[in-house]
């Protein structure tokens, strides 16, 4: 028997192959990496046992700071650290810090860093499946969507489109329904939209754009200055509290909903496949759990922070908030009905998604008739009971 094995056989079992793991590493690490690791050893015996250790760099699509969205990344990634017990630190940059904020999934899709954050419809130009995983205009809300992606085949379906870009997609977040938008005119019929312009992405976007809208692609960051002053007509962020933050009711006042375009977006973690690939099982397990948590957590954060920022915006700045005409959302749901059929005629895998939303969504509504729509029908009525009383 070697020396070597004689040694190994005295340490537990569950300890053991970490050990000659870390011997030929040690073996390959050379005279420097030894010296390092006798050092680590010496200063923090605990991080010997657990092996390799993880520094990760993350870029958002995100302004610094945004509560909840860039926030939330930051979140992710302390969150991560902490659990790991320090094995993997990812530090965290925000649009434009290290790459430009629509530069996201190309700079994980090549590697330039190991994961990002945003959400999947900015990347619609490389990969059109990929839009059904953020929002469908009129279609899942934020409980529809994750019951899709964890109980009904969507993550499965997610990671088959962004496979070929080498991404791993994870849900990361939920905005919970959008409101509708800005306007610097009110909106009376769907003809309003000829030639206005506006900011919104996704497949909203191109509802608009057969509304004879022109629509804008334009990162956070850029959206409050086109918009005060007049590059844009209009446009649509995410909701109360982040609409507030932007300062959009300085520049108009018509604050319309509901997001008929976003009923539920979800915002993703994307990592690449081959930094993802080479983590140990236990990793991998601990990023996919953070990244639900968080998924949780963001949806939470924007439910109770949002009723509270909608009332500042109506009392203290004097926003009109008006809901779009039915004649409108009834347009807009036709025409909603056609971009989906043409997007789904786009490729094989845009078809392939867009049949798999169309089935959980019918499976879905069956259920949601007699539970999800009959509880708020109910409130509903009793809403219109104590207004009548
Ligand atoms: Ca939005």
């Amino acid at each position: 028997m070697s020396e070597e094995k004689e040694k190994a056989e005295a340490i537990p079992e569950d300890e053991r192959t970490t050990a000659l793991d870390r011997r030929s590493f040690l073996r390959k690490a050379g005279v420097a990496g030894v010296a390092a690791a006798a050092a680590s050893t010496v200063s923090a015996p605990v991080i010997w046992a657990q092996g390799k250790s993880y520094q990760w760099k993350m870029v958002t699509t995100w302004p610094p700071e945004m509560p909840v969205l860039q926030t939330g990344a930051q979140r992710f990634a302390k969150r991560v650290e902490e659990l790991s017990q320090g094995r993997m630190k990812i530090q965290v940059y925000a649009g434009g810090e290290l790459v430009p904020p629509l530069g996201t999934f190309d700079a994980v899709s090549q590697g330039t860093v190991e994961c990002g954050s945003g959400a999947s419809y900015y990347w619609a130009g490389k990969c059109p499946a990929g839009q059904w995983f953020s929002a469908v205009p009129f279609g899942f809300n934020p409980q529809g969507i994750n019951t899709w992606f964890y109980s009904g085949g969507g993550l499965q379906l997610w990671e088959e489109a962004y496979a070929p870009f080498n991404v791993v997609p994870r849900p990361q977040g939920n905005t919970g329904v959008q409101m509708g938008g800005w306007f610097r005119k009110k909106i009376e019929s769907v003809d309003d939209f000829k030639g206005l312009k506006m900011r919104i992405p996704g497949l909203g976007g191109k509802v608009i754009a057969k509304a004879g809208g022109t629509v804008v692609l334009l990162a956070g960051g850029e959206i409050y200055t086109s918009l005060e002053r007049g590059v844009i007509d209009a446009t649509e962020w995410v909701g109360p509290l982040h609409d507030l933050r932007m300062g959009f009711y300085q520049a108009t006042k018509y604050y319309y909903y509901p997001g008929w375009h976003e009923p539920g977006t979800t915002l993703e973690v994307i990592f690449n496949k081959k930094a993802y690939d080479e983590l140990p099982a236990d990793l991998k397990a601990l990023l996919d759990t953070v990244a639900a948590e968080t998924n949780l957590w963001s949806l939470c954060e924007f439910e109770s922070q949002n009723g509270e920022a909608l009332e500042t915006l109506v009392t203290k700045h004097g926003v009109e908030l008006l809901r779009f005409p039915d004649s409108v959302l009834n347009d807009f749901r036709k025409l909603s009905e056609e971009v989906l059929a043409e997007e789904a005629a786009k490729d094989p895998m845009c078809k392939k998604v867009h049949e798999a939303f169309l089935a959980f969504r019918a499976k879905l509504g069956k259920w949601g008739t007699v539970s999800e729509k009959a509880y708020y029908d109910t409130i509903a009525e009793r809403i219109a009971e104590k207004k009548s009383s």
